[in-house]
């Protein structure tokens, strides 16, 4: 896979080159998955290409630092604002990008714990366009269960917790489809291997509650209030698997992805008609844009 990464990286509280940002095959955090990450977009902004606009950097940096947390890592959300901020405007960007914030375990050595480690913050970027294509996504139910809180912090991004998205993205793929859905333990639908879903029903939006071991993903929470903003009723809470399949839209939603919308889900179809999905669209992309002012607040300016 060849990526384009942006030039400047972050690591062990200094800027250096993307190319020197190396760390040891012994790095804890690699063998244990005691680590957790943020991952936000950046666009140059349409108006004035000499600002980037990041999308609600101050909730990244919040969910981060309480990832952070469970990791006995005390990093707060300002500095993790501040030093993305930095890091923009060190590298200066000309394309539209993701930046990947990665809280670790960087300590030398064995035995998985939290205590006694020495934990470290970096961040590298890459320019980076779509996720998936324009077309609508065709979707199986995985066969591997979405963890249940009970057994690992679902409310941070930790990353060892991604080995069942990975499974589920492959298996997915092995069987001829672009993404899988997680039932959770009492076998409802929670979300897909890494975004979040809504469905609409007779007009009103639904989406699986905070308590089906989703992670409150940030483009959820914004997919909400735009909704609410918009007069469209949002309902959370518990929905079940048959009711993917008899949806009138469906769609999921995250950073990397941005939003998707489903076109079968396993052998079952669904309407090409989705009105709510396109509004919402258009309202995020203008919202993303920075060209909205009663959405300002979400919209942070970087000089470039
Ligand atoms: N669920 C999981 C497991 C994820 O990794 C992501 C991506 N961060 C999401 C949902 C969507 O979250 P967000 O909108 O904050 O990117």
């Amino acid at each position: 896979m060849t990526n384009n990464f942006l030039p400047i990286a972050f690591l062990q509280n200094t800027f250096i080159p993307f190319d020197q940002a190396n760390i040891s095959i012994a790095t804890h955090a690699l063998h244990y998955g005691t680590a957790a990450f943020g991952g936000l977009r950046g666009k140059i902004d349409p108006q004035n290409s000499s600002q980037a606009l990041l999308f609600r950097l101050d909730k990244h940096a919040e969910r981060l630092s309480q990832s952070g947390m469970f990791l006995g890592y005390d990093v707060s959300a300002s500095f993790i604002q501040q030093t993305i901020i930095d890091f923009v405007e060190r590298n200066k960007p000309v394309d539209d990008f993701y930046i990947r914030p990665l809280v670790y375990t960087s300590d030398l050595g064995i035995t998985p714990r939290l205590h006694d480690v020495e934990k470290d913050f970096l961040i590298y970027g890459l320019y980076f366009g779509s996720y998936f294509a324009d077309k609508g996504l065709r979707v199986c139910f995985s066969s591997w269960q979405r963890q249940s809180d009970s057994s690992m912090p679902l409310r941070g991004k930790v990353s060892g917790a991604y080995i069942t998205s990975a499974l589920a993205k492959t298996e997915a793929y092995a069987r001829g489809y672009d993404e899988a859905i997680f039932l959770n333990a009492s076998g409802k639908v929670s979300e897909a291997s890494a975004m979040n879903l809504f469905i609409v029903k007779n007009g009103v939006l639904i989406t699986p509650d905070a308590n089906q071991d989703i992670l409150e993903g940030i483009t959820r929470r914004s997919i909400i209030e735009i909704a609410d903003n918009l007069g469209i009723k949002v309902v959370q809470r518990v929905v079940d698997k048959t009711e993917l399949i008899t949806a009138d839209e469906f769609f999921l939603c995250g950073t990397g992805a941005k939003l998707v919308k489903v076109s079968a889900v396993e052998q079952y179809k669904l309407s090409d008609t989705t009105p709510i999905f396109e509004k919402l669209v258009d309202e995020i992309n203008s919202i993303t844009n920075g060209q909205r002012s009663d959405y300002a607040d979400w919209i942070t300016h970087v000089p470039i």
